[in-house]
Order: C-alpha cells, then structure tokens, then sequence
C-alpha cells in the first residue's frame, strides 16, 4: 500500500512548479540588457504577455512527457522525460538570467506580490548546473525511480531478492503494490513479515547507495548557485519569508518545539502498542524489551509510519467493531471511479469547485495491468499548469485507506483548481505543507462515525453515541495520525543532515537508524550494515520529495479543521465535527467558502497570512493545540490503560533488536554505560581530590544514578535474552552476559543504596581528614593543637615512623593513629558490613567475601571458590617458612637496636609499632638499621633521591619511560594533565594513592600524595 499521503503530488508537482519558474521558450527575447530601467508595469506585462502563455505551453509538454513515463514505465519514456526536463532546464536559465539582467534593479515597492515573482523566477534550483552535471543528475534520480519502481521480491522465504528472477515461481513474485503491501498489513506470520521487510530493502535502498551520494553532491551544487548553504535550505525556503524575518532556523526551531510538544502523546500511544504486540508475537526477541523499541517489521507498514493496520487486536475494545469500513465497501461493490465522485460529490457539497471534464477522461484511478505497462502506483496529483488539465494517478484498491487517499489527492486538485488563475510561481501552496492539509483536512469530517453512517458504510446498528465505539475510533485514527508524527519528521532531518554534509555517505544506514530509534522508537528486526541503504526504501528518498510537509500537514490540517468546523457553526467536541452535517444548515458552504479564500491565495502571501486568514484573525502561526485538542480523550484513555498496565513509556535507543544480537545489545550498553561510568567516576574523583560536603553530594548522587543504570540494564538484558538465548551466546558473550548479571552495591534499594554510599563517604572522610597532635598531652583535639604540631598520615606521620627510632615516639602515634581513625568508624563499619552482605546474597553469594573472591573463580574451568580459598592457603603455608626465618632475623635485629625492655621476648610476636610502618606491613625502612653487612651500601635510594631533588613528575616519568622501554602505551596527554600526582596545598584530599580509568577511552589518571623515596617511586610503578 502506498502511504497515500505521499502522494506521488509533488513528483510533478514539483518539477512542473520548477520547470515553470524557469520556462521561457527559447529566443522570444535576447537576454540583452536594457537601455531604460525596467518599471513594476514592464515587468507585470513581461510576465503576463510574455512569459506565462509560453510557459504554460511548455510546462505542460514537459508534465505530459513525465505523467506518460509514470503511467508507462519504458526506457523510451524514460530518455523522452530526461530529454524534456532537459530542453525546460535551458529555457528557464535563460528565463532567470533574463530576468536579472532586466528587472534587477525594478522598484517593486507598491507592488510585493511582483516582487515575490520575480523572486520565485530567479532561482534555478537543478537547473544551475552545467548541462553535463543537470543531465548526470536526471540520469541518476531517474535509475533511482526506477530501481524503486520496479522491485520485486519473492514471498518463499530464502530466496533473496536478487534472485527473483531467477529463483522465484512467477507466481511468488510480488511487487511493492499491491503483493507486497497487502501481506505486510495482513499477515500475521512474524518469519514472513520479517523476510519481507529485508527483501524489500535488498531489492530497492540497497541498489542505489552509490546513485544517492551522487544525487546530493549535484543537488547541492545546484542549490548553492541560488545561494543557498545547501540543498536542504533550498528544500525549507518554501517556510521561509525573509520579509516577515521568519528565518530558515525559526523554521527549523518552530517544526522541533511542534514535535517536543507532541511526544508524550506519541509516547503513550508507543507504550501501548508495543504492549499490545507482546501479546500478539509473545516469542519474537526484539519485543521481551519492557523498554524496548517496536520491531519494525511488525507494525503493520513497510516503513512502520502508521499503524492502521494493527487495530484488529490492539484496539481498546476488542469485542466492539472497529471503524475499519473495508468490508462494508467491497460488500457494496464500491469501485475506485466511484470512490472518486464520492469525494467530488463532497467536495461539491461544501461549495467547491468540481473535477472538471478533462479530470475524467485522462486519470489512471486503478492500477492497469502490468502484462500490459509498468506504473509508478504512487498516488499523485497532477497540474499541468495549462488551466484544462488535472488529473491524479492512483493504483487505487476498494478499502477504506484508499478512500481516505481519494480525498487526499483530490485535495491536491482542488487546490490546483483555486489557484490556476495566478502567476505561474503562485499556483503552489502557502507552503508545501498546506498543500498535503486541504485533503486531510476535509477527511477529517469524511471519517467521523457519523459521516460513515450517512453513507451507508456503518451498520444501522452501530451506535455512534457508544462511547467504547468511539474510543475504538478516535483509536484508529491515533494510529494513523499520531504514529506518523516522529516519521514524518525524522525523514527530512535525516536528509537535512545529509545535505548539510553531517551525515557521511560512509555512515548513510547506522545514521539512519539512529533516527528511527531516537525519534520513532522502532529498532531493525536482522542486522543492518553500511552495504544497506534503507532511507532508499522509502519512495521519497529515491524520488527527491522533500517530507517535512507531511509533519507540517499533520500539524495544521488540524487548524483548518478547528477553523471550518466553528465557521460551520460546530460547537461540540472537535473529533465529532463533520462539517458536512446537514443539521448544520449552510454551515458547510461557509467552511468551504472559508477554505476556498485561502486555497486561492495560492504562494501570493506569506503562509502566515493564509493562516491568519483560514483561522480569522486567531492565529498566524502553526499550532498544535488543534491536533492535542482533537485527540485529548485519546491521550488521557493510552494514559490511564498504561498506568494499569504499568508500562513506561519511552525506550532505549537500540537500534538492532535482530534475534542474534546479544553484541548489538552490548554495544549500545558500552555507549551508555560510559557516559554513565565517566559521570559516576568523574564525581568520585572530584570528591577524592577535594574532600567537600558539596562534592560528597555530587559523588552521590552520581553513584545513585549509576547504580539505577546498572539495574535498569541488567533487568533489560535479562528480559531480551532468557536462559535459551544465553545458551547460544559464545564463551566471551556469556562472560560479559554474566558479569553484567550481577549488580554488586546496585542490587540494593534506593535507601539500602544510598545509606551505603555514605557510610563509605563518611568511612573515607575519617580516614583521609585525620590528624594526630604531636604533642603527646593533646592527642586528637585539634582545636588545643598548633598548627604547626598537627600531623597528618601523609607525609608527616609516614615519615616519622619511617625515620624514628623513639619506641615511645613511634608508639603514640601509633595508637593515636588508631583512636583517630578506626576507632572512630567502627560502627559504621557494622552496618556497612550489613549492606554489603545484602547486596552479595541479592546478586546471589554468600557474602561480600564470596564476591570478592569471585574475580578469582573460573566455573567454565571447574575453578570454585573453595578451590581458590585453598590454593591461597596453600601459598601461605609455602611463604610461611621463609617469613619466619625474616621476622625472626628481624626481632634480633630490634632487641639489639632497642634492648629487652622493648623486645621482651626472643620467641614473642614483634609489637606492630616497631617495624617502620603503620601497619607493619613493608619493613623498608629498616633496612638501614637491619642489613646484614652494615657499613656497605644500601639499596635504599631515597637519600640519593633527595639530594638529587627527584620530584613526583621526574618519578612518573622515569616511570613512564621504563614501560615505553618495553614497547608498553605512553601515558595520554590527558594523564599529565588531569592526574594528582603531589598533596594539592589548601583542601583536603584521600592521599591513599589509587589508578583510574574515565571510561571514556581517554581520560586515565593517578591519585597519589607522592614523595621522593624509594617506597613511592615503587608506588608510582605499580
Ligand atoms: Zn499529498
């Protein structure tokens, strides 16, 4: 099916407005400046006299030459269509130059509406190019139409659809419409959806990578030529009226406000309907995801842009019908000549003008049949710019859809019927976008329950007060309208940053993607790559229509709807107005005239003046007030069935839910997850190294929020990928699977959490603020102590204990050192041991030392925990006897250094204050007092060092060079840079030296309060 708003319109629309801008039939007059400056009246006779019957004459060959190439695809057609856009392309550049060369310098200022034509006639768009380079450019747009066009692929799942020649029965091959179409709608059978929505890109997007980064390089040459900064500036300038100061970026911004203020409602609808889908494919992969994306391939629609087709099982209220008139029309034996006068007749009704004749005779309403000739089945309306003939070109099938579309593209006539009568570069919409709204508009009223049962099409039954109905309703068209909303957006976005030159052909596909994930939420059901090209799969890629009037449309066909509804005299709830109401009396002529004023206007006027004029005066602006208006009770029902169904709305940005892809998965976790580390570890650091209340809140609420990272994430992991998915992953997969399975702190509640984090805070904060007064008779009260006299771990206390020989000296501080710091924490550290605990059984240990040990066990190599245990006992007991022999060296050693009455027995421990440091735990400082043959040098360089005047920086640098000796990485500039590698001066910091990593691929620092001993420059290498 063809999403009928596409309407193929512009495709002639468009290059028949281009080509009539420029038209100017070769040598009625030579491009020759003039002797006397040129009036408005000059210019208004040379515009009427001259150039319009000539134009029209040649424009309407040139649509002909087009309109005959898609209604009859041949390579004849094709070469007579390129010829005649080419002989246009000639005419209009000499139209411009003469026009410039002419009416230049003309005082327009009585007269704007001249103005904005000779505006219009100046540019040249494609036709700027030099001749080799335009006609490159046609050749290459048209193999991409074709390519479009002319895809097949087969319905037997496994034959690809480069082979459908070849391997696939005739009666398998099926086309875009209405083969291809119709199973994507109906079908149910998830492998079949799936193969269809890959066979269609390989048949179509696939082919045509290269042919499109062609297209935009030629497109914006030619777009720069008319001054543009690329060609999706040229594509927005129908937004833009300089004269009103509304600028290409107040477009830019206007049309992102519009959707930010429109997302929650798509949000909740997206909620729901990938619920809704659960339930109908419960084993597909991509939709385990309570907070995925939608599989796109599910949705009902090629492209996943509405979701009309899902409402046989997702629709509020299942047990009543739905508003789907399908049935009751092939029961009727609609046909699509019929549809047609159906909508004329409504169109009529409201006053408006009629299809005339010609509209009849010339149309292609259904599709012919392809033994006979190819068409482009694109539904599109067509101006031939001669004032006789209209026609529209539509594969129509008898279904409700269809007859929405029929509407749709009358629309398009009908404007073109308001308008004929202007200059040439008038006969367009106010915008591009108003001219995709008059249609919609109208249908509007033409969908409306009531309007369906006054034609027959709903059963006398149906109640139309019936609020489920109703709902059931408003529902449908929420999937038609609301869904569409980020689609129609994202498509020019994605081109805009194309054009621009910030999407690279090499990043054409995962760009893509990234906009279908980030805006519609719908994720690739098999693995994409840059071989891909799906934008191509989409009929306005290929075919070079711009699509941001189809967001525009949506916005304000919703505004006009509100307008002619209270100019009809309607005053009820904005979704039940049918403007066509015969209760309304003359009220339906009224709107009609309304909107026919505006139709009329053409291009003449800035848009914000068609606004103002179809609004009455309330509005000069685009507003999505109508459209939330229309679907209020729509967005409170999604709210309220969400909140029952505890969905949340909104989804990761995945954009590959495809059945194999546990890496997918992952690689996208890595990307959040580092943002999240750097942010977690980038508050850490800056508490560590400015110990602040105000950083201790920072740290923790960074933690806080990674921590819920980590939950969010194991639980999504674990909700795509079950126990048999697991199964299937290799070795290093199900290594990561099953780290990222355990949650550490995080698998504590919020508070647990919280409270834990700052027990270590406040653990770290103690240990790291504390101070020993060197006065032994005031200890710990820093208060009584002179400044002078406080001593801090680092490096005054290291220091003396490193350096004394005073046991009294060395015993104070050594308890002192204690009362001040552990002592100090020992609650803290009961309960902390009560969190941690906690959290190890909810990750599924024993307890926190199961956990860190659990580094250490390798249970795909039969490796346990009590194995580890014993291995580690075992290497204990194997040291045991040469540390004995040490400490025994030792203990002889201190007797003789402090006699009997401190080392009191030979045979006895050693007392802990005595070994040169805190904790006993390096006896390097010893070594002077305890080596074996005293008077010879000592290993201890630190004197040397000293006296050398070594520093922190020449430490890690001498550091440094011995790992690049070995070929080893270099520190970043970012190390040197960021690192701490001296005690700052005038804040309090955690001197305890530690190596981080920022997660972010650059950022890798050291912590560390070093001095220039040998102890530290050990450090500084490990
Ligand atoms: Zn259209």
């Amino acid at each position: 099916m063809i999403f009928r708003i596409l309407l193929g319109s512009f495709l002639v629309f468009a290059l028949s407005l281009v080509h009539a801008e420029r038209a100017l039939p070769q040598g009625i007059r030579s491009p020759a400046k003039r002797e006397v400056r040129a009036t408005a009246q000059d210019f208004f006779d040379y515009i009427h006299k001259d150039y319009q019957p000539r134009a029209e004459k040649l424009t309407a060959e040139d649509v002909e030459a087009s309109w005959k190439f898609n209604t009859n695809i041949t390579a004849h057609n094709e070469q007579e269509m390129i010829a005649s856009s080419e002989k246009v392309a000639k005419f209009d550049k000499e139209i411009a130059t003469y026009i410039r060369a002419n009416f230049k310098d003309v005082d327009f200022s009585a007269n704007a509406t001249l103005k904005r034509v000779r505006d219009k006639l100046v540019l040249l768009g494609d036709a700027n190019l030099p001749d080799a380079e335009f006609s490159e450019l046609q050749t290459v747009e048209a193999r991409m139409k074709n390519i479009y066009s002319t895809a097949k692929v087969c319905k037997t799942i496994g034959v690809h659809a480069d082979d459908v020649e070849d391997k696939c029965p005739k009666e398998h091959q099926l086309e875009l419409e209405p083969g291809i179409t119709q199973l994507i709608q109906n079908s149910r059978d998830e492998p079949l959806l799936k193969h269809l929505w890959k066979s269609w890109r390989d048949a179509t997007g696939r082919h045509m990578k290269h042919d499109y980064a062609r297209y935009v390089v030629l497109k914006n040459k030619g777009a720069q030529m008319d001054g543009y900064a690329d060609n999706g500036a040229a594509w927005r300038s129908t937004y833009v009226e300089p004269d009103l100061e509304y600028l290409d970026q107040n477009f830019i911004d206007e049309a992102e406000g519009i959707w930010q203020q429109l997302k929650p409602l798509y949000e909740q609808l997206h909620a729901y309907v990938r619920h809704s889908l659960q339930t109908q494919y419960p084993t597909v992969r991509g939709l385990r995801n309570p907070k995925g994306p939608i599989p796109a391939h599910l949705l009902g629609n090629m492209w996943a842009q509405q979701w009309s087709n899902l409402q046989d099982f997702s629709r509020p209220h299942p047990d009543k019908p739905s508003l789907d008139v399908t049935p009751a029309m092939v029961e009727k034996n609609y046909t699509a000549n019929g549809m047609f006068h159906m909508s004329d007749d409504f169109f009529a009704s409201l006053g408006l003008i009629r299809m005339p004749g010609k509209f009849w005779d010339h149309s292609m309403l259904s599709k012919p049949d392809p033994k006979e000739r190819l068409v482009v089945c694109h539904a599109s309306a067509w101006d031939f710019y001669n004032r006789e003939d209209f026609r529209i070109k539509q594969c129509t099938d008898i279904r409700m859809k269809d007859f929405i579309t029929v509407h749709h593209e009358m629309g398009h006539v009908e404007y073109y019927l308001q308008y004929k009568d202007l200059e040439i570069p008038f006969r367009r919409g106010a915008n591009d976008g108003f001219h995709e709204a008059v249609g919609d508009t109208l249908a509007l009223s033409v969908q409306t329950p009531s309007h369906l049962k006054s034609l027959g099409l709903l059963a006398d039954s149906f109640n139309i007060n019936d609020s489920d109905l109703e709902e059931n309703s408003l529902y449908s068209m929420a999937l038609e309208k609301i869904a569409f909303l980020p689609f129609g957006y994202l498509m020019d976005k994605y081109r805009y940053d194309i054009f621009n030159g910030k999407i690279k052909p090499e990043n054409y596909n995962s760009k893509w993607w990234e906009y279908l994930a980030e805006y519609q939420g719908i994720c690739a059901p098999v693995p994409r790559s840059e071989d891909d090209f799906d934008a191509g799969a989409k009929f306005h890629v290929p075919s070079s229509v711009p699509y941001m009037r189809y967001f525009v449309s949506f916005i304000i066909q919703f505004q006009f709807h509100e307008a002619m509804c209270k100019e009809a005299g309607y005053t009820g709830p904005l979704h039940r107005c049918d403007i066509s109401d015969p209760s309304l009396g003359e009220g339906g002529k009224r709107a009609g005239a309304l909107l026919a004023k505006t139709l009329k206007m053409g291009s003449s006027q800035p848009w914000q003046n068609a606004i103002e004029t179809i609004t009455k005066g309330k509005t000069r602006k685009m507003d999505a007030g109508p459209l939330l208006e229309f679907f209020k009770p729509m967005q409170e029902w999604l709210t309220k069935k969400n909140q029952e169904l505890k969905l949340i709305p909104g989804w990761h940005k995945i954009t590959d839910c495809s059945a194999e892809n546990f890496t997918s998965w992952l690689t996208q976790y890595n990307t959040e997850a580092s943002a999240v580390m750097f942010a977690d570890v980038t508050a850490s650091w800056n508490y560590q190294t400015n110990i602040t209340d105000a950083n201790e809140a920072a740290m923790l609420a960074a933690s806080a929020n990674s921590a819920a990272f980590t939950q969010a994430k194991s639980h999504e992991m674990e909700a795509i990928f079950n126990a048999t998915d697991v199964l299937q992953l290799n070795k290093t997969e199900r290594r990561v699977f099953e780290k990222l399975s355990k949650l550490g702190d995080a698998a504590l509640e919020a508070g647990d959490f919280n409270s834990l984090k700052t027990l270590i805070a406040n653990m770290e904060k103690t240990y790291s603020t504390a101070k020993v007064c060197k006065d032994r008779g005031i200890r710990l009260d820093m208060a009584k102590c002179p400044e002078k006299h406080q001593l801090e771990l680092e490096p005054h206390i290291k220091d003396i204990l490193d350096k004394s020989r005073d046991p009294e000296e060395m015993k104070y501080l050594w308890h002192a050192w204690r009362d001040a710091t552990g002592k100090k924490m020992r609650k803290d550290y009961i309960s902390y041991i009560g969190l941690k605990n906690k959290a190890a059984v909810a990750d599924g240990y024993k307890d926190t030392a199961e956990v860190w040990r659990a580094p250490y066990v390798e249970p795909s190599y039969n490796y346990t925990d009590a194995n580890f245990l014993e291995e580690v006992d075992k290497l204990w007991v194997q040291m045991k006897p040469l540390y004995q022999d040490l400490h025994a060296y030792i203990r002889v050693k201190l007797r003789d250094l402090y006699g009997d009455k401190v080392i009191t027995n030979l045979n006895g421990p050693i007392p802990a204050h005595l070994l040169s440091n805190m904790w006993a735990q390096s006896w390097l400082g010893l070594l002077g007092d305890t080596q074996p043959f005293r008077g010879k040098p000592q290993l201890d360089v630190s004197t040397e060092m000293v006296a050398q005047k070594w520093d922190a920086d020449k430490m890690f640098k001498t550091s440094e060079k011995f790992f690049t000796d070995l070929g080893l990485i270099a520190m970043p500039q970012e190390f040197w840079s960021k690192s701490m590698l001296t005690k700052p001066e005038g804040r309090e910091v955690v001197c305890h030296a530690s190596a981080w990593d920022f997660y972010n691929g650059k950022d890798f620092t050291i912590k560390q309060c070093t001095s220039p001993n040998m102890q530290d420059l050990f450090t500084v290498h490990q």
